[in-house]
């Protein structure tokens, strides 16, 4: 019989929650929101998505003193020089308006001709054993795009309803939640992630 470990995940999103929890509950992890321990998240002040997981994982174990698993990730679009890259939560102004980032999206690139509206998803993830690990696990996987002209779908979060996947006819909203953390950034890192940790690599 193995123990079942828990992780607090340094993350306030609820869609994020949701995804690690399919992937990782079946895996013997029980996942606990760092607000459930009532723990703030940092100030972001990393340049890279890397350095926000890193950042963001070790303050919620230091806080806990549990396992702490952190994501940073986002959207980058190549016409806007890959903004809003690690500012995608608070693109709008206030930190995960996502309507707000949506229309602002599309305003940005109401000029910009299909051909021209590729974009990827970002996802950094890092775990730590305790706040000082020097070997935190990372992985950074990505998911390949475009961007549409107006929401289509209704499931995932964030922008996920403008992001045409590559491959599929369809927004990453559009597709069943199974498929999206088959294939997605997320998914794909948290398959990288748990392969490390189950053989011991870091
Ligand atoms: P973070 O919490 O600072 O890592 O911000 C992540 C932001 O990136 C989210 O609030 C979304 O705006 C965007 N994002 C990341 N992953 C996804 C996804 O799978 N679907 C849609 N939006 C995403």
């Amino acid at each position: 019989m193995t123990m079942e470990k828990t992780i607090v995940l340094a993350s306030g999103n609820e869609g994020k929650a949701r995804e690690f929890r399919a992937i990782l509950e079946p895996m013997g992890y029980k996942i606990v929101l760092q607000k459930e321990l009532n723990i703030s998240s940092p100030e972001e002040t990393g340049k890279s998505f890397l350095e926000n997981a890193i950042l963001k994982a070790r303050y919620a174990s230091e806080q806990s003193g549990m396992w702490a698993l952190a994501d940073d990730s986002g959207l980058a679009v190549d016409a806007l020089n890959g903004a809003p890259g690690i500012y995608s939560a608070r693109y709008a102004g206030e930190h995960g308006d996502e309507k707000a980032c949506n229309i602002k999206l599309l305003d940005a690139l109401k000029n910009v001709p299909d051909g021209k509206r590729a974009a990827r998803y970002y996802c950094a993830l890092c775990l730590v054993r305790h706040k000082d690990d020097p070997v935190p696990l990372t992985v950074l996987s990505s998911w390949e795009g475009s961007i549409g002209h107006n929401e289509k779908g209704s499931g995932g979060f964030g922008y996920d309803p403008l992001f045409i996947v590559t491959g599929r006819d369809c927004t990453a909203a559009e597709l069943p939640p199974q498929i999206k953390n088959l294939i997605s950034h997320r998914g794909k890192a948290l398959q990288a992630l748990t392969y490390k940790l189950t053989h011991n690599l870091s």
